[in-house]
């Protein structure tokens, strides 16, 4: 997806601070933190969001979030807690169009979110 802000990431056409890349998934730093941890974690394959999908991803979107807990013991906040956000759609606030798991650490949150 030549006009996706994250496909371009992930090809690094667009420079990212890089925190953990494979063959399938990659995790930078988000470009505006909202907490002292925040970090994206994606698939290196485009999908607009959760939606589209489809079966047989299931291991992916498993290492997704084993990739972002590794992230989380590594950036020290696994045992202080962290959350994991997956906005889909409209009515999460969902602004770009690549699936994308937030990580957020370091500090204490509230819920429910807004
Ligand atoms: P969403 O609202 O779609 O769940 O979250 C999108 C996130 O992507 C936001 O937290 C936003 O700060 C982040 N973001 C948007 N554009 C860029 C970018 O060019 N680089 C990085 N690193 N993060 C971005
Ligand atoms: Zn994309």
């Amino acid at each position: 997806m030549d006009d996706c802000i994250f496909c371009q990431i992930a090809a690094k056409k667009i420079p990212s601070k890089i925190i953990y890349e494979d063959e399938e998934v990659i995790a930078f730093e988000d470009i505006k933190p909202q907490a002292p941890v925040h970090l994206l974690v994606i698939p290196r394959e485009h999908f607009s969001s959760l939606n589209q999908v489809p079966a047989g991803k299931e291991a992916l979107l498993g290492k997704i979030l084993l990739v972002a807990r590794k992230i989380a013991e590594e950036k020290g906040v696994a045992e202080s807690g962290y959350r994991i956000v997956l906005n889909t759609a409209a009515d999460s606030g969902q602004e770009v169009l690549h699936l994308h798991f937030h990580l957020l650490g370091g500090r204490r949150m509230t819920w429910p979110p807004g």
